[in-house]
């Protein structure tokens, strides 16, 4: 399945506007609820460029709002680097809450369920609850304790909270219907024990909510006017729906849901990103190959791509894979605009240029950016021996390599024309030196007398240049859709190996020395890089955010 890029209002923006428009809302109000057991990543960044672009289009607000309803699994680490997130990809929330805020207010409302005879506590073991459930063509089976009575069921759960009750001993659940055509109807679960300390609320309890209950009180609380979330949660939504109109809650949300995003080569779900962390497939949470947020940026991306890519996906409630290529695409049209250009050689191969004054350095012009408006330039210089990359000479060229070889003569970019005399080999043949002879006439790339060449190569100035380290990442799965992989087959069992490939004698041109953490460039031929966290002064670390090539655009012209 391809997607198509829609622009303009999206689904949920028209509802929005319809609301607004009928008086049925004066204050738009979404929040981004992620559970804090993992790090985001680029399917989370499409809902929260959807939830706090919303209240900002709207001018109504949006909170960043913790799920953290299930103690065993959630961790401060989370929290932190779910708000770094957020405010990288440049947004702000209105408040900062968590579910946890609200146990209090939810416990007084599962007694309201009680007292009014709709929730029991029920004493079946977890797997006969889910054995009496029932199947999509059969009804369930009533609990032995339903029908008990509302006071019996008040003091069971008052003794549920205060840990008279060991785990799996019993559960609160809602008093609906056993034979709902709905699954998620029959008589869910509300509470449960957990004797386990909470990151927030220590060990004030021992029951907890499960999520489903507290979801839509949680928006209540917050007077959220559009609950935005992904469309496994549409069957959800009566049961949400009748928890809101069964007890006194201060505001009635609606929700809406929308397609997750799934892009190619790409898994997106933490639980699995969590595997390959913990099982130390990827350095991370934040290895640049990472589909997560952290990893995304390390790698090179900035926000306003991220953003751009979440626009431009559009919204809809057809689930669809997104071309990572697509993503690639946002971020070098970018780069393309704001990097300068630097030449770096990543496979070096010394070249000596005979005619060349033994200890002259030159210093040429070298346009920065030919993108922008009043262009830069900076100086480079240019020595008698110099590194150019290997692949760029070839000793019996085929046909159509029209690079370096023995006799033939090749532009070398903001300085000279040069001809190769000479290759110097090792013991074993291994090519290790060039010699050369330049045509002094040829300064600044183009010869007096008219004639051309066919190639033109980058270089840097063996004296001058920074030797630095290069990663190289490819996709970290081998198949484009995850969801076809192999029966019996786990994903693990298509990981790319060669996702990633660090090269350690690379050498960029000396202009690069002071280069901070995630600055950008453009090195001639390669791609866009920046500047890894792994950096030091004395040896730079690059990572490639994207190469050069560029399948999306020209998919997109052959339509
Ligand atoms: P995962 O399956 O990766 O664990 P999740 O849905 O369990 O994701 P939450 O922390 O519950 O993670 O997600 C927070 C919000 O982000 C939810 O509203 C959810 O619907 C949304 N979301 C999660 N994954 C995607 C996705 N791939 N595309 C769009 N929105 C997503
Ligand atoms: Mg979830």
């Amino acid at each position: 399945m391809e997607q198509r890029i829609q622009k303009g209002t999206n689904f949920i923006e028209q509802i929005i506007l319809d609301d607004l428009e009928a008086g049925r809302v004066s204050k738009i109000i979404t929040r981004f609820p992620p559970e804090p057991n993992g790090y985001l990543h680029i399917g989370h960044a499409k809902s929260i460029c959807l939830n706090f672009g919303i209240a900002e289009q709207f001018k109504g607000e949006c909170n960043l709002r913790f799920d953290d309803t299930n103690p065993s699994k959630e961790e401060t680490e989370y929290v932190e680097s779910i708000k770094e997130d957020v405010r990288w990809l440049g947004f702000k929330w209105a408040n900062l809450r968590f579910a946890s805020d609200y146990f209090d207010q939810f416990y007084g409302w599962a007694i309201e369920l009680i007292d009014s005879g709709k929730a029991y506590v029920d004493h079946q073991s977890a797997e006969e609850i889910r054995q009496t459930r029932g199947t999509l063509k059969e009804p369930g089976m009533e609990s032995p304790y339903r029908n008990r009575f509302p006071e019996e069921n008040l003091e069971l759960f008052e003794k549920m909270k205060n840990g008279e009750f060991e785990e799996g001993e019993c559960v609160l659940r809602a008093k609906i219907d056993m034979a709902h055509a709905n699954l998620n109807m029959r008589d869910p679960i509300l509470y449960r024990i957990l004797k386990q300390s909470h990151h927030n609320t220590g060990d004030k309890w021992c029951i907890y909510p499960m999520y489903d209950f507290a979801h839509g009180f949680e928006d209540a609380i917050e007077g959220v006017s559009h609950s935005i979330c992904t469309l496994e949660f549409e069957a959800h939504r009566p049961l949400y729906d009748w928890f809101l109109d069964n007890v006194s809650v201060p505001s009635r949300p609606h929700q809406y849901e929308f397609a997750r995003l799934n892009l190619t080569y790409t898994l997106m779900s933490k639980r699995k990103l969590l595997e390959l962390v913990t099982q130390r497939y990827v350095s991370g949470w934040d290895d640049p190959r990472m589909p997560t947020i952290s990893g995304v940026r390390r790698r090179g991306y900035s926000p306003s791509a991220i953003r751009r890519f979440c626009r431009d996906i559009g919204v809809s409630k057809a689930n669809s894979l997104v071309d990572i290529e697509f993503l690639q695409y946002c971020i070098r049209e970018e780069l393309n605009r704001t990097t300068d250009r630097v030449m770096a050689v990543l496979n070096p191969l010394k070249v000596v240029i005979e005619n060349y004054p033994e200890g002259q350095t030159e210093y040429l012009d070298a346009l920065n950016n030919p993108e922008v408006e009043e262009p830069t330039y900076r100086k480079v210089p240019f020595t008698r021996t110099i590194y150019i990359e290997k692949d760029d000479f070839m000793e019996e060229p085929p046909r159509k390599f029209f690079r370096l070889a023995p006799g033939r003569e090749v532009r070398l970019k903001h300085a000279y024309f040069i001809t190769c005399k000479e290759v110097i080999k090792d013991e074993n043949g291994g090519i290790v030196e060039l010699r050369c002879v330049y045509d002094p006439e040829t300064k600044g790339g183009d010869a007096p007398d008219g004639r051309k060449v066919k190639g033109t190569l980058h270089w840097v100035s063996a004296e001058h240049a920074l030797k630095v380290e290069v990663r190289l990442y490819d996709h970290l799965f081998t198949i484009s859709n995850m969801d076809e992989m192999e029966e019996g087959k786990d994903y693990k069992d298509y990981l790319n190996p060669d996702s990633r490939k660090i090269l350690t004698e690379c050498f960029v041109e000396p202009s690069l020395q002071n280069s901070q953490v995630m600055d950008r460039f453009q090195f001639l031929r390669h791609g866009y890089f920046c500047i890894d966290y792994d950096s030091r002064p004395e040896k730079l670390v690059f990572n490639r955010t994207v190469s050069l090539k560029d399948t999306w655009a020209k998919m997109q012209r052959k339509g």
